[in-house]
C-alpha cells in the first residue's frame, strides 16, 4: 500500500445516491464495502463526512435564517451522516469510533487527537463529525485540519467526478483532466479543488490531495495502492 494512514473526505451529497435528500442505505453499504477493501489491507482510515444532503448553513442564510445557527445545524447534519456511516461500517465487520468537534456525549467521543491516533493504530476507523466545530468553515477544511493533526499521508476526496479538469466537464465537452497538478497551478488557473481555506491549509502543510470518483468499484483501493486514479494535487 502506498499510503499507511489516510483521511477520506466524503461529501454528504454522495450519501443521497439517487435520492434528492437524506441517506440511501444502499449507497452506505457500497461505501462500507469499498472502505473494507482498504481496511483489510491494513490502511489506517480516518473519515470526515459532510452534511450537504441534510443541511447547509449558507442555504439556510439565503432563506433568511441566521448564518451561525444554520452552520451549527449543518454541523449536526454531519453527525447524523457520521452515525449512519458508522452503522454501515460496523455492519460490514469493522470497528469504528465517532469523535465529534461538538460534544454529544451519549453518541460520540469528544475529539481528542491522541485518542484518535490511538484508535487508528489499533485498526479502528475513526469518523470525525461536526466539522471543525466552528461556523463559517466547511467539512473540507475539517478534513484537512484533522488530516494534518492525525498525521495522515494524504487527503482522499471521494466525489462523483473523477478528478480535476481544465473546466467543468459536465458543461464543457473538451475539458481535460489532470493526472497531477501542483497547488500553485490550481490557484494560478483558478481551478476548484476545495474551498480556499481548506486548500491553503493543505498547501502550507504539504499534505497532498487526491480527488477521485468514489462511486466506481475498487477505486479507493486502487488509489491506496498508488495507481494513478483521479487527480493528485501536490507541492
Ligand atoms: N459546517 C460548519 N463548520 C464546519 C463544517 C461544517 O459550519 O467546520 C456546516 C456548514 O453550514 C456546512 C454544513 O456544516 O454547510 C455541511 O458541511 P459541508 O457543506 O462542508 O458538507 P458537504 O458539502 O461536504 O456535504
Amino acid at each position: 500500500m502506498k499510503y499507511k494512514r489516510i483521511l477520506l473526505k466524503l461529501s454528504g451529497e454522495a450519501l443521497m445516491g439517487d435520492r434528492q435528500y437524506g441517506i440511501d442505505p444502499q449507497r452506505l453499504a457500497e461505501y462500507a464495502e469499498e472502505i473494507k477493501q482498504i481496511h483489510d489491507k491494513g490502511v489506517e482510515i480516518a473519515i470526515v463526512i459532510g452534511g450537504g444532503n441534510i443541511f447547509r448553513g449558507v442555504a439556510g442564510a439565503s432563506n433568511g435564517m441566521d448564518r451561525v445557527q444554520g452552520d451549527y445545524m449543518g454541523m449536526l447534519a454531519t453527525v447524523i451522516n457520521g452515525m449512519a456511516l458508522q452503522g454501515a461500517l460496523e455492519e460490514a465487520g469493522m470497528q469504528t469510533r465517532l469523535q465529534t468537534a461538538l460534544k454529544i456525549e451519549a453518541i460520540a467521543e469528544p475529539y481528542i487527537k491522541r485518542r484518535a491516533t490511538r484508535h487508528l493504530e489499533k485498526g479502528r476507523i475513526v469518523i470525525f463529525g461536526a466539522g471543525t466545530g466552528n461556523p463559517y468553515f466547511t467539512t473540507d477544511t475539517a478534513a484537512v485540519l484533522r488530516g494534518i493533526e492525525v498525521g495522515a499521508d494524504v487527503i482522499l476526496k471521494g466525489t462523483r467526478v473523477d478528478g480535476v479538469y481544465t473546466s467543468d466537464p459536465e458543461k464543457n465537452a473538451d475539458a481535460e483532466k489532470f493526472d497531477f497538478i501542483s497547488f500553485e497551478d490550481v490557484l494560478a488557473k483558478g481551478l476548484n479543488v476545495m474551498d480556499t481555506t481548506a486548500f491553503t491549509l493543505s498547501q502550507e502543510n504539504k499534505l497532498p490531495i487526491i480527488v477521485f470518483d468514489m462511486n466506481k468499484d475498487g477505486n479507493l483501493l486502487k488509489v491506496c495502492e498508488g495507481e494513478t486514479i483521479g487527480t493528485t494535487v501536490t507541492i
